[in-house]
């Protein structure tokens, strides 16, 4: 069918979970119980916290026992999984592809505190996956240290980057840092641009993530009921390599591939931030990328919906992702969960947002 390259139909959507420790101050704090585990490479398991001893909710509970659910997936990263191994199985197998001018996406959903920065950005002694692609890709780039004799047709690859967010289904540059909005425009080259956006050359990872620091600073970031401080906005790095062929004749040709990081704004639902006038509009609005996300992705999951229509055209994530989802692209989701019982429901919702993507 829609094959070009080995790994075929089925790895175009790889759907991985990932549990992050349990963080030091809830251990201390009373009452909390791990509720999300590993059992093996493919499944979770999650089990509903124990109420307080003593209440009705325990008696009743005690009666019946909690039982656990699972869920399985494409794969399952428990707590001491590290930053290299996410990256070697889910998105070093994409960057040939992108060097080869396809386009990929990689996305890590999750409500807010259940790790999605980590594993994107990661720490400076911890990098994630955002720096490990781009040291991948610049060593798959590189050119060889002995030069051989030039082959003909010589290739020659740029590396451009844009970083941009989301907010309030707004398109923000974060390396310009102004604040004006952008639209989303189509290009016969190019595919989905962003009109009047910073594209910046790239040379080597370290300058990649420099750019990446700085605009980070440019992030929206307000406080929440739900976390003192909350992402609401989704952050997209977008990394287009360009690859000039010039054959033996003097002919000139250039193609692109794209892949899209995405760190997605926290999926808690607006209700359970308590928020009032414009954050639950905000709510609305990263419910409504989150929503069209998953529809799209559940459309090109299902094996029956394949070929039908999909509908991008339903927020400014999707819009901007249409020619980065489908088609020859390969997807990797990556959903973040917390093992604390004081996250279940976020938990829960977030394994079946995932589930319903595989
Ligand atoms: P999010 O971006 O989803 O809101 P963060 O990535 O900021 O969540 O993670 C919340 C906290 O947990 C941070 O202090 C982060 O360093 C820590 N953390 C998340 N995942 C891991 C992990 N796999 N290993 C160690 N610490 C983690
Ligand atoms: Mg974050």
């Amino acid at each position: 069918m829609d094959n070009d390259r080995p790994g075929g139909v089925a790895a175009k959507l790889l759907v991985s979970v990932r549990i992050r420790p349990l963080a030091a101050k809830e251990i201390i704090k009373d009452n909390i119980q791990t509720t999300a585990r590993a059992i093996d490479d493919y499944s979770v398991c999650i089990t509903e916290p124990t109420p307080a001893e003593g209440t009705d909710d325990f008696l009743q509970r005690t009666k019946e026992r909690p039982k656990g659910r699972i869920y399985t997936f494409d794969q399952v990263f428990g707590e001491t999984a590290s930053q290299e191994e996410v990256f070697t199985r889910t998105v070093k197998g994409l960057i040939d592809g992108v060097v080869a001018g396809f386009n990929a996406t990689v996305f890590a959903y999750g409500a807010t505190g259940a790790g999605k920065t980590y594993t994107m950005l990661g720490t400076d002694t911890s990098p994630g996956i955002i720096s490990l692609t781009l040291q991948q890709l610049f060593t798959v780039l590189a050119p060889p240290t002995t030069p051989l004799p030039q082959p003909t047709p010589t290739k020659t690859y740029t590396v451009t980057l844009t970083y941009l967010e989301i907010y309030n289904e707004n398109i923000r540059d974060l390396l310009s840092g102004k604040s004006d909005y952008l639209d989303l425009r189509e290009d016969a080259g190019r595919g989905v641009v962003v009109a009047g956006i910073t594209s910046v050359n790239a040379r080597s990872p370290d300058e990649v993530l420099a750019f990446l620091r700085k605009g980070n600073r440019y992030r929206t970031q307000e406080a929440t009921g739900a976390n003192e401080v909350s992402s609401r906005s989704h952050a997209v790095l977008q990394v287009l390599v360009g690859c000039t062929t010039i054959e033996k004749k003097g002919n000139r040709t250039e193609r692109f591939g794209k892949l899209s990081m995405i760190d997605l704004a926290g999926s808690e639902r607006a209700a359970e931030t308590k928020n009032r006038g414009m954050r639950m509009i905000e709510g609305a609005n990263i419910n409504r990328s989150l929503l069209a996300l998953g529809n799209c992705i559940t459309a090109l999951a299902e094996p029956s919906k394949r070929g039908k229509y999909v509908n991008y055209r339903d927020s400014k994530l999707t819009r901007l992702l249409k020619d980065s989802l489908g088609g020859n692209c390969r997807t990797a989701m990556i959903a973040n969960i917390s093992p604390a019982s004081s996250n279940f429901d976020e938990t829960l919702n977030t394994l079946k947002y995932a589930t319903r993507a595989r």
